[in-house]
């Protein structure tokens, strides 16, 4: 079998102008690690299109192959926990980042970063939810431990039409949560309806400068918008509730004050899917596979060639893609 392969590389000149281009490369030239895996799909996440487009630093040493996440199938291995054969799933651990990712046929990893591809799933599906929708589990188990259950009360998704948005509604609507879904694109209404959002608010209320304290509306959130958003999100959280957040669609920046905190003991649960440990990641892939919907996943993901790849992280950071795209290689 050749070890040649096309990848992904993004590269800069002297001026530190970002190119990417669609190359060939052997196994040779891939970074260390002690396990080679064949990479069957993979995912555009919004982070993928930040690396993609150079808008934000995501890529911190060149050239780098992007993409953070993939499945696939391991073809070597030194490393005690796989052997020829297994599938396998990654997320994060700064591959796209610092070390090649998955934008190739080829992947060279240290074995501790791979979980297992769960036996009912296939690599499509998995890449489906990818870091996405496991990031969206991350934020259900980080409720779940503060004791948000659904007798509480409503939970709120920012982002809702996105990728972790959209799985974030449909595991929590599956767990028996009432969902309210925040988003600015109310087109996608029958969308959020049927992945099980109970109520849809637009994005604008909540977008602009919070108040301290606002109505109390809702027992806990999953947040991947921060900026404003999560300052409102928080100032109409019920007391003792919590919000879970991951991401920075509309900034960076939290403008809140603590009263939710401090006058509520409202919490606010930090989660990140890079560098999380190995039994979070375990426990949150066991519980995809037994607790997402498939059939309504595959309706929240579209295919796309690998050779759309570029184009389709422009379109993720222009915000004009809806639920997951994979990427079968
Ligand atoms: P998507 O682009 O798929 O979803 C983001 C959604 O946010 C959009 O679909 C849109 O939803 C909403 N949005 C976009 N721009 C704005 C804006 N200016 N103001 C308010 N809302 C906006 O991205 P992902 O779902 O893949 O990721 C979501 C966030 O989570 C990103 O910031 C990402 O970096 C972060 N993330 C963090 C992880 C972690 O480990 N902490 C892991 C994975 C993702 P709508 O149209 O419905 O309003």
């Amino acid at each position: 079998m050749s070890n040649r392969f096309e990848a992904v590389l993004i590269t800069r000149d002297e001026e530190k102008r970002q190119s990417v281009d669609f190359v060939e490369l052997s196994e040779d030239e891939l970074m260390e690690g002690d396990v080679t895996v064949a990479v069957k799909a993979s995912t555009v996440n919004y982070k993928d299109g930040l690396a993609i487009t150079g808008k934000a630093p995501v890529v911190r040493r060149f050239p780098m192959i992007p993409g953070v996440d993939f499945a696939g199938t391991v073809t070597r291995s030194s490393h005690p926990g796989w052997k020829e054969g297994a599938k396998v799933i990654l997320n994060g651990w700064g591959v796209g980042e610092t070390h090649y990712g998955a934008y190739a046929g080829r992947a060279r990893v240290s074995g501790d970063w791979l979980v297992p591809l769960p036996p009912d799933m296939s690599p499509r599906d998995a890449m489906t939810i990818g870091t996405a929708g496991y990031t969206a589990m991350l934020c259900v188990m980080a409720l779940e431990r503060h004791g948000i259950s659904p007798d509480r009360g409503p939970v709120i998704v920012t982002g809702a039409s996105g990728g972790v948005g959209s799985v974030a509604i449909s595991l929590l609507a599956e767990l028996g949560y009432e969902v309210v879904a925040s988003t600015g694109r109310l087109s996608e209404e029958g969308y959020l309806r049927e992945l099980g959002a109970r109520e849809i608010i637009p994005r604008e209320e909540l977008s602009g400068p919070a108040r301290p304290l606002g109505k109390e509306r809702w027992a806990g959130g999953i947040d991947a918008v921060g900026s404003h958003t999560l300052a409102n999100v928080l100032s109409m959280t019920c007391y003792g509730g919590a919000v879970a957040a991951c991401g920075l669609a509309q900034g960076m920046d939290l403008p809140a004050t603590v009263a939710p905190l401090i006058l509520r003991g409202v919490s606010l649960l930090g989660i990140d899917s890079v560098m999380a440990p190995k039994a979070l990641r375990l426990e949150a892939w066991r519980r995809l596979s037994l607790e997402l919907n498939r059939e309504k996943m595959s309706k929240l993901s579209a295919s796309i060639p690998f050779s759309d790849v570029i184009k389709a992280g422009e379109e993720i950071v222009a915000g004009r893609v809806r639920g997951r795209l994979v990427i079968q290689m």
